[in-house]
């Protein structure tokens, strides 16, 4: 196991939603953390990620002053442009920052002999699959920009890997969900479009009503299913993907998947909510939501023989529960 008192873990896209949580559990295992953010959407509070470097990655100026300035043992890196459908609609701006900015932090990591990558990766590198569950060896068939983006980024990994300029993991995330209110942390966009924050804030009235995107899907309540997976148990598997670097066990390249197994539909969620909250609000049946699969669901058994991870906090009562009580929470306006 790596000695962590004396390390230094760069955390790019640290002030984002799974960003700052794993930022914060690095913080509690006792590593020194740094992070790069530009603050474009949905940062937390300013005092949960110091040190901060406000900085685009495309600014290599700035990020070779940050690792002059830090001895940094490792990159996890979170920072990215993350809405499927922005993303249909600048495609440029997608390619750009992901594909771009992956590019400009190898290329600084490389300039300052960092090696070792966590890579922030997502299950919309699948696209549309027939299968069930899906395994890491599923055919990866993007079907928007920011799947397609981030794909790319992973080959440029696995290429960098190749010829032994990196050690790296991509952690492919199924449905990022919950928080830690207890750490003043959760998912808070600028424009929201996840489903989970979108029915709490129904139930807050905050929100008129909430829709259903499809409800003629081939699912057993014809809703989709999808396999929703705690922001904490995510930040563990970042926390584990870093050790195993670290420790030099784990050379190359590989991804992993990040999710339970299981698959909940749109209408549980509904339900789900509706029970914590004590509070029924009016739900919408709406056309289908253009490039919505109707099942995404992961096979995580890799990431537990690999990585020794498995989901600890996905339940769905749990993660309803704790989106919740972050929801409740007022904060301050964020910083911009
Ligand atoms: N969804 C919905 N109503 C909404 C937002 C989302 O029915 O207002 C559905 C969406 O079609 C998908 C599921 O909820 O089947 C999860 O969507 P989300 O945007 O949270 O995550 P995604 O699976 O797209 O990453």
């Amino acid at each position: 196991m790596a000695s962590r008192s004396d390390q230094t873990i760069l955390v790019t896209g640290g002030a984002g939603y799974i960003g700052a949580h794993t930022a914060q559990q690095l913080r509690t295992r006792g590593y020194d953390v740094v992070v790069v953010d530009r603050l474009s959407n949905g940062a937390c509070p300013a005092a949960l990620v110091e040190p901060l470097v406000r900085a685009d990655l495309q600014d290599a100026t700035a990020l070779d002053a940050v690792f002059q300035a830090h001895d940094i043992a490792a990159v996890i890196h979170f920072a990215a442009s993350i809405e499927v459908g922005e993303s249909l609609r600048q495609p440029l701006a997608y390619f750009a920052n992901n594909v771009g900015g992956s590019l400009a932090l190898l290329q600084a990591m490389q300039r300052h002999s960092v090696r070792a990558l966590v890579f922030s990766s997502t299950a919309a590198v699948y696209g549309n699959q027939e299968l069930e569950i899906i395994p890491e060896t599923a055919a990866l068939a993007p079907c928007n920009p920011y799947g397609a983006s981030k794909a790319m980024a992973e080959q440029i990994l696995a290429e960098q890997a190749k010829v032994g300029a990196v050690n790296a993991i991509a952690l492919r995330y199924f449905n990022a969900s919950g928080a830690a209110p207890e750490l003043g942390l959760g998912e808070r966009h600028q424009t929201e479009t996840h489903l989970i924050p979108l029915v709490i804030q129904a139930a807050l009235g905050q929100r008129e009503q909430v829709s259903i995107f499809g409800s003629d899907y081939p699912t057993p309540d014809g809703t989709c299913l999808r396999d929703y997976i705690h922001v904490m148990d995510l930040a563990e598997a970042h926390i584990l993907a870093l050790e195993a670097l670290l420790s030099g066990q784990h050379p190359g390249f590989a991804a992993y998947n990040l999710g339970t197994g299981q698959g909940y539909s749109v209408r549980q969620i509904i339900e789900a909510v509706r029970q914590v909250a004590g509070q029924d609000f009016q739900v919408l049946e709406a056309e289908r939501r253009a490039g919505d699969p109707a099942r995404l669901i992961a096979d995580p058994s890799a990431a537990q023989a690999a990585l020794g991870w498995q989901a600890q906090h996905s339940g769905l009562e749990r993660i309803v529960s704790d989106a919740y009580r972050f929801f409740q929470q007022m904060f301050e306006p964020w910083p911009r």
